[in-house]
């Protein structure tokens, strides 16, 4: 007969006790992870629900809902409780300090409408600069426009006592660096896009070379060293097309040109016309359209000067469909900077270039408007 293995009374009921002891941690537990799990259901983290439970804060936010300033505040260290009902009320935006600069903005004096817009027009540095400031004069006036940056505010003060421009034109004129003189400390760009704005404000780096250089057939163009970039090249291709198919002949003057060449070309105009013409016709190296290899200098065969031609006629109605925009019209000199030049054609894309027909803007404007990023 086997012998039966027991425990002693007394371990059993020391088991029991542990056992219960054990239940109720389960309980908790599961109770606790049941109340996480609602809070994350409502759109919660998880390291918001937490401090949501441990500050005894869940029936608040329940009667608040969903708000994603709110989980911010309670996944940061900067979260204040008296702040509550203002984070609520407060746009998020996705910023590393946003709770913090929230704080400092409220505390300034700024109403949550305020901070909202505040935080809408620069990224986390830029608000953290701004929150340092003292509380500022003409928040709506400026930001009240979308592409308004809180890192530009005192040039929009300026530039508008300044010229007594409108809030809109300012804040375009200063974003577009229209306060500080024609090459004078530009934006270096070194990465192709066929959005891409180049002026005299903005420069292109010694080497840069646009992506997929092609050379054009002699077909479309006055000789055989012409090159662009293809997907302009094709887009050119096409527009010819069309115009040859109504009876209008164009032809590529001028293309891609690389800063070697640029450098070539002023020198050439200055040796003949003098500094002056350099200024106003001939872009420095660097901040010619022609180094992106997206603009052409178009003529018509039929006529030496374009401007007079039924080609140039046709092109202004037409260029838009293959995506290109005459890029420095008599009417946008003041804003490109460039006199007009009814031959220099850029190509932007269809989406772009039909904006711009439609609604009468400088590639300078929509670049601005819809381009321009706080980064
Ligand atoms: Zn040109």
């Amino acid at each position: 007969m086997k012998k039966k293995f027991r425990l002693k009374k007394s371990v059993v009921k020391k088991l029991k006790v542990v056992g219960v002891i054990l239940a109720i941690i389960l309980g908790i537990y599961l109770f606790y992870l049941s109340q996480i799990y609602s809070l994350t259901e409502l759109g919660y983290s998880v390291e918001a629900s937490k401090t949501i439970l441990f500050d005894f804060k869940k029936e608040y936010v329940l009667s608040v809902g969903e708000n994603k300033t709110l989980n911010a505040a309670f996944e940061s260290s900067d979260y204040k409780e008296k702040y509550l009902d203002q984070y609520t009320k407060i746009e998020y935006q996705n910023q590393k300090h946003l709770i913090r600069n929230i704080n400092t903005l409220i505390e300034k004096g700024y109403s949550n409408d305020n901070i909202s817009m505040i935080l809408a027009h620069g990224n986390d540095e830029d608000v953290g600069e701004f929150a340092k400031r003292d509380k500022i004069n003409y928040l709506e006036e400026f930001f009240s426009l979308d592409y308004a940056k809180l890192r530009n505010y005192d040039r929009y003060v300026d530039y508008s006592n300044e010229t007594g421009e409108d809030n809109e034109t300012t804040v375009l004129a200063v974003n577009l660096d229209m306060d500080k003189e024609n090459y004078e400390d530009p934006i270096i760009i070194s990465e192709f896009s066929t959005d891409m704005l180049v002026n005299k404000h903005r420069s292109l780096e010694k080497d840069f070379v646009p992506d997929d250089l092609v050379s054009i057939d002699e077909e479309y163009a006055a000789d055989d060293t012409q090159s662009a970039s293809r997907i302009a090249v094709n887009a050119f291709m096409k527009m010819y097309k069309a115009a040859e198919s109504e009876g209008y002949h164009l032809v590529i003057n001028s293309s891609y040109r690389s800063y070697q060449d640029q450098e070539e070309t002023c020198n050439t105009y200055r040796g003949l016309y003098g500094d002056n013409y350099v200024t106003n016709y001939v872009a420095m190296p660097g901040f010619s359209e022609h180094q992106t290899g997206l603009s052409f200098d178009i003529g018509s065969r039929d006529s030496n000067i374009f401007a007079e031609s039924d080609e140039y006629e046709w092109i202004q109605e037409n260029a838009h469909k293959y995506g290109f925009i005459q890029r420095f019209p008599e009417k946008y000199e003041a804003i490109t900077g460039f006199r007009a030049e009814p031959w220099h054609y850029r190509y932007v894309g269809e989406k772009i270039a039909t904006y711009i027909y439609e609604n009468n803007i400088s590639f300078e404007e929509y670049y601005a408007i819809f381009l321009d990023t706080n980064e």
